[in-house]
Order: structure tokens, then C-alpha cells, then sequence
């Protein structure tokens, strides 16, 4: 022993030497009681070697028949240069055939030199070693590792040293078993508290994904006890749909993905472990070890019967995988799997629900609406709404002009707003007239698209078309668009062709709602109308029957007055002939003059109104006309007191006129202002021409200084047998025919005539207007 065989006394030397072997014995039961942490166990034992004995000792444990370092002389190494270390060391001894490590751990024998170039597996280190002891750990006759210490001494130990290191290896096994034992149980613990941790977190109803994989990530981390991970889902084929991730770079976790066949066979199902990344295919391991990653395992998240997702855990450092961890870091990407597919469905009932209702609530608005222009606009909105997407519009068939109209768009489709498209013709016409549901992963590139079209769509908008159909054929057609590329699913088309269903039917409605208003409507127009013309037909039958019945009623009384004057005077005569016989004649005279006077009007009257006036217009001169009918009155008018004036328009145009009718209006109009003008007045006859709706007119008026027409009496003036106030008070005597005749005879001209009051209310004014042009009948 090095470092005490230099003293002079051995009885000292060797109570010395039992006191430190005692004393390491005493710490390493301690550290059994104290410590449950088995490198922390073994790096004790190795320290209180080294500062009690000054040997270097190393303690190795065989693991999957390989001896792994437990722990060793820090030699004042920590951190990363302790972590080198261990890791050089480790290295020298890489299976059970290698050095004097491998020897005992294969053997269950303790090896002790005091010259190490004599052993042969013996590996040569840059350390200057002479003696080696090295003495197994055994359980139950079964070899588990050995403990090793070595010195630059030559011949440093002698077989008391071989029993002590044996004795303390006995008692280090013990402590090395129960840390074991208790580590197994801190991990299964550990591993238990994070299943638990998962299950409970996916079986909370309504739990989002996200929050599994989180819980699930970190509770591996923990279990670990390192700090880099990541986890992600990637249902559909759509790639990654959720990922989480701790301390690890975003190209790490591209890199495990996109290498995922590479670095492993099956390794959709299986779980790739690597150590290190340095003993592996340098083309693959380069992006890990380039981004500090020197180890990692990737894990399935398994669904029911596929993978739906991953979880990579890194190590910084190399990293043995034991399969303790790699059985955890399994078991929890299974609970991941299972509980994220629930996640997954429950979120996807969700979906479900809020979509039948969202659907619902279009379907009863549909149900309510009562036009398209109210229907469409929200069949749309809601539609769009429900797809989470911006551009669509509804195209509908119009069967009278043979084309797909658009009656509605959102987004990019409000620009093909005024295409109307043919069956057949473009995506739209397309789906229309093949009746199937179409996804276009890009509208503007896709060959059904018309060019017409293709203008107005933007470049790279994926879009999902589908016909709308009534009961029996298809009405139009639904599209919706969205910039992201391959974006709707056969749920969004389940989901449409439910909707569509439903509005198909409501269009259809709708429509035949307006058509019977619109019928209903044309309808009341002509029952309306119809219901006016048999209304005014109706009035004129009753105005004719009153009319005749007046007309009866007014010749009866209008024939019996002068017929009962002629018979009484007639009578007067025959029973005294000679008493006042020539006023009595007169009498009898003027009422026979009266009689002749009314039957001849009443003839006039009907033969107008059977048609029967022979109307012959010739180009006439009105100014001859009316002085002739002057002239013959102008005695008359002396008589009466009456001054008859004229003012005729010389450069009067011929106008057509049939004389003999013409020629009794102008009578009749001249007799009533001769009639009712008291004596002393004047009647002015005027000839002139005029433009009245871009037309020649001559006209002719007769204006009288009697006292006008009575406000009440004009409306009738025109009506057969009307006597106004004047006619009356006059005494004169009439039959109320007169103007009527005038009025006939203008219309028969198709002209016109006018009355009015002269100048404040004096006198009367009548103005007949004439056609220069001839009217043709
Ligand atoms: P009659 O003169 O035989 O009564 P008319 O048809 O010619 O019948 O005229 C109808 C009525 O119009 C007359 O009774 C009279 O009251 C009124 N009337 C016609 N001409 C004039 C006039 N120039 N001045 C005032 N009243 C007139």
C-alpha cells in the first residue's frame, strides 16, 4: 500500500490501516442507510476509497452484458470535463471481453497485480498504472459489476486488501441492490404519476389536445429528469396539425420528422433510440449533433390502430437509453395515443354539434325567408360562416334565358358577378350540369375553369363546388373558395350537401311564391281592370237608360205644351170665331212654328245619334260662311236693338267644313246670343287661326254683352233639353237642343268648343276650334 508501508512501526501501520479500513466500512453502511441514489452510492464508496486508502477506485455495474462505469476518482473534475471523463472511460470498456474490468465482470473472480503488463486483456490508458486489484460485486452468486482500484505503485496491494475490498464490496452490493431497488421504485413512481397525470388530464370530458400533449411532455421530461422534447399530432394527411415542444430547436423536430424512415425500419410503428448520435450514419446524425442533440428517442403516439402522432426526447450529452426508460417514454406515447384520439373525438362531436347547429340555424332561416333577395345573402353569409373560409357565391339557373346567372358572390367571386355561363361552361357550368360535387385545389389553374373566369380568380385559391338541386333537377350551383391550398375535406362537402339540400328546397319554394304573387298580382290588375270597364259600361247603360228616359219625359212635356195651346186656341176659335181672331192665329201660328222647330231639332238629334248625318267636308271659306249668316240676321238684329259686329281674320286658311251642319251650329250660336243679349247689346262674331298641339286650327267666336251663364248652369250646358236660368228668365223660346246640336256638329269635325264668361262675368263667350288639316274617320 502506497501510502502507508513507509512507516517504520507495523503494529502501528496496521491497527492505522484497520482503523481506516473500519472507518470505510462505517461510511459506506452510512452511505447505504442515507443515500438512495445509486451513483450517488457508488461515487461515496469511490470517494471515501480515494481520501481514506488514496486508491483510485472505479465502480462498474454490467448492463445488457455490458460494463457500464458507475462511478470514479473525480480527480477535482466537475461538470462537463467530469462528464468527458466518465464518458473516456467508459468508452475503454465496451463489452465483457474487454480489459481486467470485463475479465471479472465475466467471471465473478477478483484479479490482483501488482504488474499490469503481465495480464493480457489488460488496456493500456494514459495513466501510469503498476498494480491493479479488481474484486466482483456479486448477488446471489450472480456477478452485477466489480469494484476496481488501481495504483502507479508497483506491487501496492497484497491479498488483505483483496479480502478488505472484497468485504466492502460485499456490503456495497447490498446498498447498490436496495438503491436499485429503490430507484425502480422511484421510476415506476414516476412513470405511474405520469400515466396518472395523462389519464387524467383525457378523461376530463371536453379536454383539448394540447393540453394531453403538454401534461404528457412534461410529465416525460420529469420522469427523465431531462429537459428537451417535443410531441406533436398529425391526424389527417394534412402533416402536423398540434406539436409542443421544450428547449429544442424547431429544425431538430423537422429533421426527426422528415428522417423518421431513414433512421429506422418501421419506424412509423417502432421506436428509434439512439445513444449517440456520433455511431451512427454521419448523413443523418450531422443536423443532431450539429445542433448539440447527442441523443434521442422517438415514440409513436399509437390511435387505435395507426400512429396519429410522435414525442422525441433529447439528450445534450450521450445518453444510454435503458430499457426501463425506453418502456416508460412507450407506455406514455401509447396513453398519448389513445387519449388524444378521444381529445380528438370529442373535439370532433364538438365540431359536429356547433356545425348542426350552425346548420340548423340556416335551415329555419331559410325556412322563414320570403324572397331570394332576402334568402341568398344569408344562405351565404352562414355558409361561409360554417367553412371558416371568405370567397363563394351562388350561381342559379334562369330557364327563359338558358343560362347559370350569378345572383350572389363574396371575395374574388363578386368579380365574376356578370359572367352568366352555359351549361357546361366553366367549374361552375361543369358542376352543374354533371351534378357532382368538385375540389379544385386551385381555381385559377384548374382546366375546367373558362379563361373568361380565370381573370378575376387569384392564383392558388383551392375551392369546393356542388350543385344545388330542387325536388327533382339541379337549380344552380354552391362555391366556396379559400386561399389555402387543398383546404376542404369530404366533411366540409358532407356538410355542404346537407346545407344545399335544404336550400335547394327553400329556392325552389321561394320561387313559386313569387310566381303565384306575380300571378296573383297580374291577376287583381285584370280583374281590376276588367271590373272598370264593366263598371263604366255599366254607368252608360244606366246614363242611356236616364238619358232616354229623360228624353221621353222632356219631348212628351216639350210636344204637349204646344200642343195644348193649339188646341185650346183652336177651340177659343171654333166657339167664337170672330173675337180676337188674328191674335188667336198668332197664337196658333207661333206654337205650330215651335212644334215644327222641335221636331225638326229632335230629328237633327237622332239622326246624329243613329248615324244617319250625310257629313260631306269640302275646303270651305269660314269668313263667306259667317257674313252670309250675318247678313241674314242683320234686320232681325235692327228689330231687337242689337248690334251686330264682325271681326274676321283676313289671311283665314280654307278649313274643311260641312256646310249645312256647320252651317246650323253657327245658327244656333248666333240665335241664343241674339236670344239672350237684352236690347241695346252687342254680339261680336271673330274669325281666327291658332296652334294647339303643334297642329292649325281656325276657330270662330260669338261673344255676346247679355248676362253670361250661371256658374251652376255650365256643366249642363251641352245636355239635351237643358234650359239654364237665362233660357228661362228669358221667355224666350227654346227647346234646350240647341247647343246640343252645336256640340254634335263640332265633334264631327273633330273640333272643338269652348265657353266662358266674358269680362267679369259679362256676356257670354263660346269658341269653336276647327282642324285646318282634314281628320280622316
Ligand atoms: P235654348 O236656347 O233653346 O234654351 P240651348 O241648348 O241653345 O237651348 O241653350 C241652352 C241654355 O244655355 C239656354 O236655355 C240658356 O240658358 C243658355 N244659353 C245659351 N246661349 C246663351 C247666351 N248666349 N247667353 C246666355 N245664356 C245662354
Amino acid at each position: 500500500m502506497a501510502q502507508v508501508t513507509n512507516d517504520k512501526n507495523p503494529l502501528y501501520y496496521e491497527s492505522r490501516q484497520h482503523l481506516l479500513e473500519l472507518e470505510v466500512l462505517h461510511k459506506t453502511s452510512l452511505a447505504i442507510s442515507q443515500i438512495h441514489s445509486l451513483p450517488a452510492i457508488a461515487q461515496r464508496i469511490v470517494d471515501t476509497i480515494e481520501n481514506l486508502l488514496k486508491w483510485n477506485a472505479s465502480i462498474w455495474l454490467v448492463e445488457d452484458q455490458i460494463p457500464v462505469l458507475l462511478a470514479h476518482r473525480t480527480k477535482g473534475l466537475t461538470g462537463k470535463s467530469l462528464k468527458n471523463e466518465s464518458r473516456r472511460i467508459n468508452d475503454l470498456v465496451n463489452s465483457l471481453d474487454d480489459g481486467v474490468i470485463g475479465w471479472v465482470c465475466k467471471r465473478g473472480k477478483s484479479v490482483c497485480t501488482s504488474d499490469v503488463s503481465k495480464i493480457k486483456q489488460y488496456i493500456v490508458t494514459n495513466e501510469i498504472i503498476n498494480s491493479e486489484l479488481c474484486v466482483p460485486l456479486k448477488v446471489g452468486g450472480k456477478t452485477i459489476g466489480c469494484i476496481n482500484v488501481e495504483s502507479d505503485v508497483p506491487n501496492a496491494f497484497n491479498k488483505h486488501d483483496e479480502r478488505f475490498l472484497t468485504t466492502l464490496a460485499n456490503q456495497a452490493v447490498g446498498a447498490i441492490e436496495n438503491a436499485r431497488l429503490f430507484e425502480e421504485t422511484h421510476r415506476r413512481a414516476i412513470r405511474q404519476a405520469a400515466l396518472n397525470a395523462i389519464i387524467t388530464v383525457s378523461a376530463r370530458a371536453g379536454t383539448d389536445p394540447t393540453e394531453i400533449l403538454n401534461t404528457a411532455l412534461e410529465q416525460t421530461l420529469k420522469a427523465l429528469n431531462l429537459d428537451k422534447g417535443a410531441i406533436w399530432l398529425s391526424w389527417y394527411k394534412h402533416g402536423v396539425q398540434r406539436m409542443e415542444s421544450r428547449n429544442i430547436p424547431q429544425q431538430i423536430i423537422n429533421t426527426v420528422m422528415a428522417n423518421a424512415a431513414l433512421i429506422s425500419d418501421n419506424s412509423q410503428t417502432h421506436t428509434l433510440v439512439v445513444d449517440d448520435w456520433r455511431n451512427r450514419e454521419q448523413k443523418i446524425s450531422e443536423p443532431f449533433i450539429s445542433m448539440g442533440v447527442y441523443s434521442i428517442i422517438v415514440v409513436p403516439l399509437l390511435g387505435k390502430e395507426k400512429r396519429i402522432g410522435g414525442m422525441a426526447i433529447a439528450s445534450p450529452d450521450a445518453h444510454h437509453w435503458t430499457a426501463d426508460e425506453i418502456a416508460l417514454v412507450e407506455a406514455i406515447g401509447s396513453e398519448v395515443g389513445s387519449a388524444a384520439e378521444h381529445a380528438k373525438l370529442f373535439e370532433e362531436t364538438t365540431i359536429r354539434l356547433d356545425e348542426l347547429e350552425a346548420v340548423n340555424k340556416v335551415i329555419t332561416s331559410l325556412r322563414l325567408a320570403q324572397s331570394l333577395q332576402e334568402m341568398l345573402p344569408q344562405l351565404m353569409e352562414e355558409t361561409l360562416k360554417i367553412l371558416g373560409v371568405d370567397a363563394g357565391g351562388i350561381w342559379l339557373y334562369n330557364s327563359e334565358r338558358g343560362k347559370l346567372c350569378q345572383m350572389i358572390g363574396r371575395g374574388w367571386c363578386k368579380q365574376t358577378a356578370h359572367l352568366e355561363l352555359d351549361r357546361g361552361e366553366s367549374l361552375p357550368g361543369n358542376v352543374f350540369a354533371n351534378g357532382d360535387i368538385y375540389f379544385s385545389s386551385d381555381v385559377a389553374q384548374d382546366s375546367l375553369t373558362s379563361p373568361a373566369m380565370r381573370e378575376m380568380v387569384p392564383q392558388g385559391w383551392s375551392a369546393i363546388c356542388l350543385p344545388i338541386h330542387s325536388e327533382q333537377e339541379p337549380i344552380g350551383v354552391l362555391l366556396a373558395s379559400t386561399p389555402r391550398p387543398n383546404e376542404f375535406t369530404s366533411e366540409n362537402a358532407r356538410l355542404l350537401v346537407t346545407l344545399t339540400e335544404f336550400a335547394g328546397i327553400a329556392i325552389q319554394r321561394t320561387r313559386l311564391n313569387e310566381q303565384m304573387a306575380h300571378h296573383a298580382a297580374e291577376l287583381e290588375v285584370r280583374v281590376a281592370e276588367r271590373t272598370a270597364e264593366l263598371q263604366s259600361a255599366l254607368q252608360k247603360a244606366q246614363a242611356t237608360d236616364r238619358l232616354k228616359s229623360e228624353f221621353i219625359i222632356n219631348v212628351n212635356h216639350e210636344l204637349r205644351t204646344p200642343l195644348t195651346n193649339l188646341v185650346l186656341y183652336y177651340q177659343m176659335l171654333r166657339t167664337q170665331p170672330k173675337v180676337k181672331t188674328e191674335e188667336r192665329l198668332d197664337v196658333i201660328g207661333r206654337e205650330l212654328q215651335r212644334l215644327r222647330n222641335l221636331i225638326e231639332e229632335l230629328l237633327n238629334l237622332s239622326r246624329f245619334d243613329l248615324g244617319q248625318v250625310t257629313f260631306h267636308p269640302v275646303q270651305s271659306d269660314l269668313n263667306a260662311l259667317i257674313r252670309t249668316l250675318i247678313n241674314d240676321r242683320k234686320s232681325l238684329a235692327e228689330e231687337r236693338g242689337l248690334e251686330l259686329i264682325t271681326d274676321l281674320q283676313s289671311d283665314l286658311p280654307p278649313v274643311w267644313l260641312d256646310d249645312s251642319t256647320i252651317i246650323q251650329a253657327v245658327s244656333n250660336l248666333l240665335t241664343n246670343a241674339m236670344n239672350y243679349t237684352p236690347r241695346g247689346g252687342k254680339v261680336i262674331v271673330a274669325t281666327m287661326t291658332g296652334l294647339h298641339n303643334n297642329e292649325h286650327w281656325v276657330g270662330f267666336r260669338i261673344q255676346d254683352t247679355g248676362r253670361g251663364i250661371d256658374n251652376e248652369d255650365i256643366p249642363h250646358l251641352f245636355e239635351r233639353f237643358y234650359r239654364g236660368k237665362v233660357g228661362h228668365d228669358s221667355g224666350a223660346p227654346g227647346t234646350g237642343l240647341g247647343l246640343a246640336i252645336v256640340k254634335q256638329v263640332v265633334e264631327h269635325h273633330h273640333g272643338r268648343i269652348v265657353f266662358k264668361n266674358g269680362p267679369e262675368g259679362q256676356g257670354a263667350v263660346f269658341t269653336v276650334w276647327l282642324p285646318v288639316k282634314q281628320e280622316t274617320d
